[in-house]
């Protein structure tokens, strides 16, 4: 037996990977900030939370992690107790993994296989064309407007007989509008009822319109729903990792079925609970950031920037060729945006000083954006 070669399937063949994961788009984690003497670095690339564990989160976690010897409750059963009572919901109509991205996922792995079609709109979140293309299935991306919206006609047409998934993203990340429930309703009653229609609604909580999305009515009205939501944005557990599916009970079994065993630490599970527990400073917070967004969109639209609207907690300016440009810009008053090359950039809302300090540095550059 040799130890050479790889290639082939001979004897002295190596493992391969499946052939179609070689084109398997990158996931892009924003970068930490660069810190220049004397500067508070602030991080703005992530879409995080700029607030601490909300009151009793930190001693709910810390509890769970001094039984660190013991698995989590594989069932979930008390956030998914705590869930279906805020939720009016039955806990089986629930699946929750490690972030909403795991959730996605699992979803695409249960309902699609290779041949299948997930229609989804783009520019959007990134981990969309990583999931479907791990299941073997196929992305069709529907471009958004010229006003960085969803372009939901398009994407209704777009539908065929292989498409088992569409996806909708509201707000979109990393654009920023929120679709209006008239609307969203209107375009369901266009899809066929076999088409499972995931909304992502991580950033739900920052809608500020006259018609917000209410998806648990879509929920009870349509079987073909599903909400993905996280506990990562608006209630600031991005690094412990939980989110979840709602829906009914046969998708949400379905996406349970595919679940890797234990995923959700006690930890996270402990944490979103007490989270749940503290949901008026909550609110607070949220209309806080809601607040620190409308400044940071007022600031760089009176420096000229003509931006989309913005409904999540980030902003996304249309920077085109400029788009490095603008993240160095940044970068030299020690803050880290993100960046999508060529196209624009996004910045998450964070604390009031990194604000002010990203309309300060990027809003003089407006003239000259493409
Ligand atoms: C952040 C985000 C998620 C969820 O992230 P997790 O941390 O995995 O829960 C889902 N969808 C969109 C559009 C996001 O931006």
């Amino acid at each position: 037996m040799t130890m050479a070669g790889g290639a082939g399937s001979g004897p002295g063949a190596l493992p391969r990977p499946r052939a179609d994961l070689a084109g398997l788009p990158p996931y892009v984690a924003g970068r930490p900030p660069s810190s220049p003497p004397g500067l508070t670095p602030y991080k703005l690339s992530s879409n995080e939370n700029p607030y601490p564990p909300l009151p009793g989160v930190l001693e709910a976690a810390t509890r769970a992690v001094a039984a660190m010897e013991r698995y989590p409750d594989m069932g979930v059963t008390a956030l998914y107790r705590a869930l279906a009572d805020r939720l009016d919901l039955v806990p089986e109509q629930l699946s929750a993994g490690t972030g909403s991205t795991a959730v996605l996922f699992q979803l695409i792995s249960a309902f699609c296989g290779p041949g299948d079609e997930v229609v989804v709109p783009w520019r959007s979140f990134e981990a969309y064309p990583i999931a479907i293309t791990v299941a073997g299935a196929r992305g069709v991306p529907v471009p958004l407007t010229a006003d960085a919206r969803h372009d939901l006609e398009a994407m209704a047409d777009a539908v065929t007989e292989r498409t088992r998934v569409l996806i909708v993203c509201t707000p979109n990340n990393p654009t920023g509008p929120a679709l209006r429930h008239a609307e969203l309703d209107a375009f369901l009653d266009r899809i066929p009822a076999r088409v499972l229609v995931v909304v992502d609604e991580a950033y739900a909580e920052f809608v500020r319109h006259a018609d917000p999305v209410d998806g648990l009515r879509l929920l009870r009205e349509r079987p073909n729903v599903a909400l993905l939501r996280t506990f990562s944005k608006a209630y600031g557990l991005a690094g412990l990792r939980v989110g979840y599916l709602a829906s009914t009970v046969s998708i949400a079994g379905a996406v349970r079925s595919v679940s890797l065993p234990f995923g959700v630490s006690a930890p996270a599970q402990a944490a979103a609970v007490a989270s749940l527990d503290a949901q008026d400073l909550l609110s607070e917070r949220v209309d806080a950031l809601v607040a620190e967004r409308d400044r940071l969109v007022a600031g760089l639209t009176g420096h000229g920037w003509r931006l989309p609207e913005a409904q999540g907690n980030f902003v996304w300016l249309p920077a085109g060729a400029r788009t490095a440009e603008l993240v160095a810009a940044a970068e030299t008053v020690a803050i880290s945006v993100r960046g999508f090359a060529g196209v624009g950039v996004r910045v998450t809302v964070g604390e009031p000083e990194a604000n002010q300090r990203i309309v300060a540095a990027l809003g003089p550059l407006a003239r000259r954006a493409g």
